[in-house]
C-alpha cells in the first residue's frame, strides 16, 4: 500500500484478520468440537492467527479465514497424533537406531501391553508379599548364557557404568588403546570411566595390543581389564589384540575382574556371521561380567544386560545407582518374552523380527520386492519403478562392514528427493533412502505384511 504510514499499514491489514471469536463461531470449528478439547481447537486458532500477525508484518498478505482453519485443523491433527508416529522402515538398516532399534516380536509386544497395567513387577503372588522385579528375566538370562548370575538395566551405557562404579571406584581400569570408543551419542570410554571415579590406564597402540601390555600395567591399584568391542567400526591389516581367554589368564593370576563389553549382544553364532562375539564365549573363555545390549541383535527392547559370576554381579546389584537405571515394567515384561523366545533358537529366529531379517534368504526378499513392483504397476508410467539387489547392514552397530544381500524397488525420475518426503510424511511414515538419483526402498527390514502399506503409500504420495 504505497502512500501509507507502515503503521497504517499495520492497522489496515490487521482489521482484515479475523478474530478468534469469528473463527471459533465457524461451522468447521463447530465441527472440529467432535474430536478435540475446545481448549486445543482455542490455542491452534490463537497459533495460527499469531502466526499469520508475524507473516503481515514480514510483508505477507492476510489470509481468509478458511485459510486460516484449515491451518488450524492440521496443527490440531499434528499435535493429536504425538511426536512418535509408526514408520516403515525401508532404509535397508535392519536395526535403525534412530527408527527404534530392534522391532519387537509379537509376543513382547503383547506381554509389555499386559504389564502396562497393574502386574506382578515386585510382587510375589504365591507369598502375598514383595518379590523381586527381575524374578523372571535372571533366570533365562542365566539359563540362555550359561553364567551364574544376572542383572538388567536400563541400557548398555548404564550397565558399563554400574559395573565400573560398583567394581572399580577408586582404582585403575586397563584398556587396549583400540578400544577406547565412542558409541553413538557421545557415549566415550574414557570419558565413562573418569565419570565412574576410576583412573583410565590406556596400554597398546590403536591397531595392535599384546597381553604383556596390558601384564605390564598392572599395578597395586588397578581393579578391572576392560574390553570393550569396537561395535561401529573395524581395525584391519596389521593389528593384534589380546582374546578373552588370554586376558582370563591374567586377570585371575592377579586378582582382577574381566569385563567384556560386547554390545551387540548375539547369544549365539549367527547364520554366516561369525565376526560377530557371542556372550556365551565371552563367558566360555573367562570373563567375568559380559555386558551387552537388549535391543541390537537380542531383538528386544532397549536394555543393558550384564551376566557373569556371582561375586562380579552381586556389587551392581547393591550399587545405590542400580535403581537410577532399573528398567520400567513394560521393559521387564517385553524383555522376559523375547528370552523365552531365545530358548528355543529355532524358534527365536522366526519370531524374533532382528533375526528373522538377518537370516532371510534372498530369494524371500526377491519375492518381495516383486510384489511391491506389482503393488506400483500402473502408477504413473514416468515412475521407471524396477527390482534391484541392495546391500543392507544389520546396523546399531553390529556387524559393521558386513554386507546383507538385499532387494529394493528402485524409483527413478526427477522428484524423487519431493516423493521420499511425502512418503516420510505420510501415515504410515515410509522412510527409503535416496542413491544415485534414485529413491531406493530397501525390503531389508520390511515385513511381508507391510508391503502393501508401502504400496498404498507410494499411491498416495503420487496423487
Ligand atoms: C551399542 C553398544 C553400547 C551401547 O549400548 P546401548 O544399549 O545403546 O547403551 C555399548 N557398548 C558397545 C560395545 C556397543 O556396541
Amino acid at each position: 500500500m504505497p502512500g501509507l504510514g507502515s503503521d497504517e499499514r499495520e492497522s489496515i491489514g490487521l482489521r482484515a484478520l479475523p478474530s478468534l471469536q469469528r473463527l471459533l463461531e465457524a461451522p468447521e470449528t463447530v465441527a472440529l468440537l467432535a474430536a478435540y478439547p475446545r481448549s486445543e481447537i482455542v490455542a491452534a486458532l490463537r497459533g495460527v492467527l499469531a502466526a499469520a500477525r508475524t507473516g503481515f508484518v514480514a510483508g505477507q498478505s492476510v489470509p481468509g479465514a478458511g485459510v486460516l482453519l484449515k491451518e488450524a485443523e492440521a496443527a490440531l491433527r499434528a499435535g493429536a497424533s504425538g511426536g512418535m508416529r509408526p514408520v516403515i522402515n525401508a532404509t535397508g538398516i535392519a536395526l535403525h537406531t534412530n527408527l527404534g532399534r530392534a522391532p519387537l516380536a509379537v509376543e513382547a509386544i503383547e506381554a509389555a501391553m499386559q504389564a502396562a497395567g497393574c502386574c506382578t513387577l515386585e510382587y510375589d503372588l504365591e507369598a502375598g508379599e514383595r518379590g523381586q522385579r527381575l524374578a523372571g528375566v535372571e533366570p533365562l538370562l542365566v539359563r540362555l548364557t550359561g553364567a551364574e548370575a544376572a542383572v538388567a538395566v536400563n541400557n548398555t551405557a548404564a550397565a558399563v557404568l554400574l559395573a565400573l562404579g560398583a567394581l572399580a571406584a577408586g582404582g585403575e581400569v586397563i584398556v587396549s588403546r583400540g578400544e577406547l570408543v565412542e558409541i553413538g551419542g557421545g557415549f566415550r570410554i574414557p570419558d565413562v570411566i573418569r565419570q565412574c571415579g576410576a583412573v583410565l590406564v590406556e596400554v597398546g597402540t590403536t591397531n595392535r595390543t599384546r597381553l604383556a601390555d596390558y601384564a605390564d600395567a598392572v599395578t597395586p591399584a588397578t581393579r578391572m581389564v576392560l574390553k570393550v568391542h569396537p561395535s561401529n567400526y573395524r581395525i584391519l591389516g596389521f593389528t593384534a589384540e589380546a582374546t578373552v581367554g588370554e586376558l582370563a589368564w591374567l586377570t585371575r593370576a592377579r586378582g582382577l575382574v574381566l569385563m567384556d563389553d560386547v554390545g551387540s549382544g548375539a547369544l549365539g553364532p549367527l547364520r554366516g556371521r561369525d565376526a560377530e562375539p557371542t556372550v556365551r564365549g565371552a563367558l566360555a573363555s573367562g570373563a567375568d561380567l559380559v555386558a551387552f545390549s537388549g535391543d541390537k541383535l537380542l531383538g528386544g527392547p532397549q536394555a543393558g544386560l550384564v551376566v557373569g559370576r556371582h561375586a562380579a554381579i552381586d556389587p551392581l546389584r547393591r550399587h545405590p545407582l542400580m535403581r537410577a537405571v532399573r528398567l520400567d515394567k513394560m521393559t521387564v515384561a517385553a524383555l522376559e518374552a523375547t528370552l523365552r523366545l531365545h530358548l528355543d533358537p529355532d524358534r527365536a529366529a522366526l519370531r524374533v523380527p532382528a533375526l528373522r531379517m538377518l537370516g532371510q534368504d534372498e530369494a524371500v526378499l526377491q519375492a518381495r520386492a516383486e510384489r511391491l513392483l506389482a503393488e506400483l504397476a500402473g502408477l504413473d508410467a514416468g515412475l521407471d519403478a524396477r527390482v534391484e539387489a541392495t546391500v543392507g547392514e544389520a546396523g546399531a552397530g553390529s556387524l559393521p562392514g558386513v554386507g546383507i544381500a538385499s532387494r529394493g524397488v528402485t524409483v527413478g525420475g526427477t522428484g524423487i528427493e519431493e516423493l521420499a518426503r511425502r512418503l516420510r510424511m505420510g501415515d504410515p511414515a515410509v522412510v527409503g533412502r535416496v542413491a544415485q538419483g534414485r529413491l531406493v526402498l530397501d525390503l531389508l527390514a520390511v515385513g511381508d505384511d507391510e508391503v502393501e502399506a508401502v504400496g498404498a503409500a507410494v499411491r498416495c504420495a503420487l496423487a
